[in-house]
């Protein structure tokens, strides 16, 4: 395909935000893709030119951009700036001097070859790598139509907006391919076992369904992972579980999961932190921010070291390998085993006294800066409660009990930094109850119960997983976890924050949107309404993103990305918010008395926020109580 025959599809997506007629011209793109670009497409769509938990980044800002940009068009730098300026996008300022030169060079390039020249871009390293990306990117320029160098531009700066979620790729697939959107279940499927679209795109091209059908987990792909779900009382999970399941301590830190080959060597100093390509990359970390975008940090793709592949991910499927030196060391000297996907809840320590910290000293270490001087100071131990990979065996179709047993044998109760996570097989809900209180007074957050004959469900909710937190005072048993859709201007003291209220939102999981829950105005401390804004300030929007269904209108909306903990007395119904919203009574969920428990930022994705079924039982389980 020509890279101007997509860059026509990207304009069409861009006029609408209806996921019907999203899918519908994706569907119509996949159809004219052949299976050696379709992989390549579906990363462009996200603006990547790898599947989004690779660490390649581009490493252009807007001004080496706008550099490039005059290069191929014969202007100033800063013409290219003040054009950008006026027009407020960069691939419209760079598609306007592209229309008005004089050029030649115009040539067909294929996806495939644009691809190519981006992955090269994004690839560079070492000396006079700003000089190869400038001039790399304006040669590729020079040959294309203003259409397509409107799109190429927006790429490298994340400016690539086309709102489209990977449920309505996956649709659009099987659309394309089956004429119908029944396949969904089996491309998902295949989706949650690797996380990599493109792949699964890919092999679903080459080998039909029963290739995808075969997908098999890969050393290096992050699985999604097993969610959990909630219940308002032990019988209710004694109910759902049966006569024998397995209970463990619930730890309140943050999820990393753990991909060791011993056969493989590790890419890129582990020492060296953030690479190279991050420290300029647009999404990379600001210096004097704390908060995390830790996609941008990972091995860079330089010489293999002698050291065994290790690669993290977050619980958001973010490669955070090089933030926790620690962990890398603790998995090759403790883990006993050549290749293996483990799961584990990482939890820092005071190294003086040996006691676990609070989640909120814990999240300290996520970060980009510092991070030697951080792993010293607040060292983290991995409870390991999962295993889905051994030896070149995917065992995350085999029941729990038997993976705890693999477990088992190859990581220690007693190990200093991977230890297993304690696990007991109770039977009654009166267990429940005296593990719990064990637990809490432990200071931990409270229990996972564990179905024992089930597989690891990737990606998946269901009651194979039941969490038991600690109920923070007032009705509510647990926290809703929201995405932030906008922010209202603060008045008089809130001014100088630059948010003085937020509008949050849940997930429909049924029509992959996000719709309202709740205007969050008091709740919140000074501090963290200026966090709020910091961390959102680059997200701010003039217009409404695309995947958002609302009737209210805040002062700036905000790309759907930060997910907030967010605690409120009751659910109640109310004709504002459209989380859940039922056409018969004219109303959907609403929180009453919201308040900020915690930023969830760096650990969930938009999509992984409570859904709007959530809400629903959570609504639901109010009544139940009695009240
Ligand atoms: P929540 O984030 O409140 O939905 O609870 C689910 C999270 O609990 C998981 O994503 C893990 O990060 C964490 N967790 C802590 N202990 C365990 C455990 N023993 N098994 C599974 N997940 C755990």
């Amino acid at each position: 395909m020509l890279f101007n025959t997509l860059s026509k599809y990207f304009e069409k997506l861009e006029t609408t935000s209806k996921r019907l007629e999203l899918v519908d011209i994706l569907s119509k793109l996949f159809i004219e893709s052949d299976s050696a670009e379709i992989g390549k497409i579906c990363y462009l769509i996200q603006g990547r030119v790898a599947p989004f938990f690779e660490p390649v980044e581009m490493g252009m800002a807007e001004s080496t951009i706008a550099q490039a940009v005059g290069k191929a068009f014969g202007r100033h730098k800063e013409d290219v700036i003040k054009s950008y300026r006026k027009l407020g996008n960069m691939g419209l300022a760079a598609k306007e001097l592209a229309t008005k030169a004089k050029r030649l060079t115009i040539k067909a390039l294929s996806v495939s070859e644009v691809f190519g020249e981006l992955r090269k871009i994004a690839d560079y390293s070492g000396e006079g790598t700003v000089e190869k990306k400038v001039s790399t990117l304006a040669e590729l320029l020079k040959k294309l139509d203003p259409i397509s160098v409107k799109h190429v531009v927006n790429i490298p700066l994340g400016t690539l907006r086309l709102g489209i979620g990977d449920p309505t790729v996956m649709d659009a697939l099987s659309l394309a391919k089956h004429g119908d959107k029944s396949l969904r279940p089996v491309i998902e499927n295949a989706y949650n076992k690797t996380s990599d679209l493109g792949y699964v795109a890919e092999t679903f091209f080459k080998k039909g369904i029963s290739g995808i059908k075969n997908i098999k987990l890969v050393v290096g792909k992050p699985i999604r992972p097993a969610l959990a779900e909630r219940l308002p009382s032990a019988e209710e999970a004694v109910k759902r579980l049966g006569q024998e399941f397995a209970a463990e301590p619930k730890f309140d830190g943050f999820r990393v999961q753990v991909h060791l080959d011993r056969t493989r060597r590790q890419a890129g100093p582990v020492s060296s932190f953030p690479p190279a390509s991050a420290r300029s990359s647009k999404r990379s970390p600001q210096p004097d921010s704390e908060s995390v975008d830790l996609r941008a940090v990972g091995s860079p793709s330089t010489a293999a070291t002698r050291q065994p592949f290790v690669q993290l991910y977050s619980r958001n499927l973010e490669n955070t390998t090089h933030a926790f030196p620690d962990l890398v060391k603790g998995v090759i000297e403790e883990v006993g085993a050549k290749i293996a996907i483990l799961e584990g809840e990482a939890i820092a320590y005071n190294p003086q006294t040996e006691e676990f910290l609070p989640f909120q000293e814990t999240t300290k270490r996520r970060r980009k800066y510092k991070i030697e001087e951080m792993a010293q100071k607040l060292p983290l131990v991995m409870f390991a409660f999962d295993l889905l990979y051994l030896n070149g065996k995917d065992i995350s179709v085999q029941p729990y009990r038997e993976r705890r047993k693999l477990l088992e044998s190859i990581v220690k109760k007693d190990g200093k930094v991977v230890r297993l996570a304690e696990e007991r097989v109770l039977h009654k809900a009166e267990d429940i109850s005296k593990f719990f209180n064990e637990a809490i007074s432990e200071g931990l957050e409270g229990l996972m119960l564990k179905k024992l004959d089930s597989p690891y469900v990737a990606g998946g909710r269901g009651f194979h997983w039941i969490k038991f937190k600690r109920a923070q005072s007032g009705e509510l048993t647990d926290t809703v976890d929201c995405v932030l859709l906008g922010v209202y201007s603060g008045r008089g003291k809130r001014t100088a924050f630059g948010v003085g209220g937020l509008l949050v939102g849940v997930y429909d999981e049924k029509r992959d949107e996000f719709v309202t829950i709740s205007r969050v105005g008091t709740g919140l401390t000074d501090e963290e309404f200026r966090k709020v804004n910091e961390i959102s300030k680059h997200l701010r929007l003039s217009h409404k993103p695309a995947r958002v269904n609302s009737k209210i209108e805040p002062s700036f909306w905000i790309e759907p990305k930060i997910v907030l903990e967010i605690y409120a007395d009751e659910i109640t119904r109310s004709p504002v918010h459209t989380a859940g919203w039922d056409p018969s009574t004219g109303s959907g969920f609403a929180l009453r008395f919201p308040r900020l428990v915690k930023f969830r930022e760096a650990d969930k994705r938009a999509e992984d926020a409570t859904t709007v079924k959530e809400v629903k039982k959570l609504y639901q389980n109010q009544f139940k109580k009695g009240r």
